[in-house]
């Protein structure tokens, strides 16, 4: 089950129902979210109703949820509507449509710059773009490490748009959280559970990204291992998953999209580049993911893809990016929001 606390409830009510939660024998999980502190019950209720009574009489409850799902804290019944996700002073999951853009890896000054000054006049919302890059050949160009973190920062302070790059090595993550705004979990390491438990941690929002091989619901396991670590700041993102098909580089689950906002409340996202493999469907599919119900969108943008050290053929020049936040906004009106 979960506690969800008023809006107005006070410090000394949260701890006190913590404290009466460990007294009947459970482990409490508290998510402070921006507008009230939820608190996840851990343990087996099953044949105890009088526990939930007795916590749902505490001062400052409002109410106590049971939850089927066995991922209690990401479930749609603990709140009925997408839970906002702080990100640098802005907030995602809203009505307004959110959009990452930027290039696959952080190459140098001058294209970081270039893509950078491009999608923040077109009207990206977020800056993305790896320093530490999750290469299938160890031979493989893996990024520039810190030297890219530092050009993000210096991106960062031109175009004010906050950052979103990969953590995948649990000892770069301090490095990591000085420098990004959200920390992002790649879909190679969206099951590795000591990375979910130390980002979720972290003060930092994550974006975390579906594996390749991830079940809908394994997937929501995932967000749950952040959520019960106390972050509540987690944004998913669909990037495509691994079928027969080779005609693209990955199958983009579009299911996936009203699927998890029907299980879910935080906010999803979806990754038509990765999704696709091919620049020419990438806006297609950010169309059909916005008609779908997609929070926000990832978009890998290159101003010279055909030499971009990573991903080029998926990347969209920056015209081809403006082009497709013109198409965007009539489908977002037309489901009643906006980007
Ligand atoms: C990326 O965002 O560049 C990336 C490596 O994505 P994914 O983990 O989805 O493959
Ligand atoms: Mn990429």
């Amino acid at each position: 089950m979960i506690v969800v606390m008023k809006n107005e409830a006070t410090k000394e009510e949260i701890d006190n129902v913590k404290a009466l939660i460990k007294e009947l024998g459970y482990t409490p999980h508290p998510i402070e979210g921006i507008l009230r502190t939820v608190i996840g019950v851990v343990g087996d209720d099953r044949g105890k109703p009088h526990h939930a009574e007795v916590l749902r009489q505490s001062n400052g409850v409002d109410k106590v949820v049971p939850i089927e799902q066995p991922y209690k804290l990401a479930s749609r019944e603990v709140q009925g509507s997408t839970s906002p996700v702080k990100v640098a002073g802005t907030i995602v999951g809203d009505n307004n449509i959110s959009v990452i853009a930027g290039p696959c890896s952080v190459e140098n000054e001058e294209q970081l710059m270039t893509i950078a000054k491009a999608v923040k006049a077109a009207g990206a919302t977020m800056l993305r773009g790896g320093a530490f890059k999750p290469r299938t050949s160890p031979y493989s160009f893996q990024g520039l490490g810190k030297e890219g973190l530092k050009l993000l920062a210096a991106a960062r302070e031109e175009t004010g748009l906050p950052i979103v790059t990969e953590l995948m090595d649990p000892d770069d993550i301090e490095l990591l959280e000085e420098y990004a705004d959200v920390l992002q979990i790649g879909a190679r390491n969206s099951q590795n559970y000591a990375l979910l438990k130390l980002v979720g941690k972290s003060k930092k929002a994550v974006l975390l990204k579906r594996g390749m091989s991830t079940t809908i619901n394994e997937f929501l396991m995932c967000a749950e291992y952040i959520l019960s670590e106390g972050n509540p700041n987690v944004i998913l993102c669909e990037r495509g998953i691994r079928t027969f098909e080779t005609a693209t580089r990955n199958t983009f689950d579009l299911n996936a999209i009203p699927v998890l906002k029907e299980k879910t409340h935080l906010p999803v996202f979806a990754d038509p580049s990765h999704g696709t493999g091919y620049w020419q469907y990438v806006t297609s599919m950010s169309l059909a993911a916005i008609a779908a119900g997609a929070d926000g969108l990832a978009i890998e943008v290159h101003n010279q893809p055909e030499i971009a050290v990573s991903d080029g053929g998926q990347s969209l020049k920056p015209e081809k990016f403006e082009d497709l936040m013109h198409r965007a906004a009539p489908v977002a009106n037309a489901i009643g929001r906006t980007i």
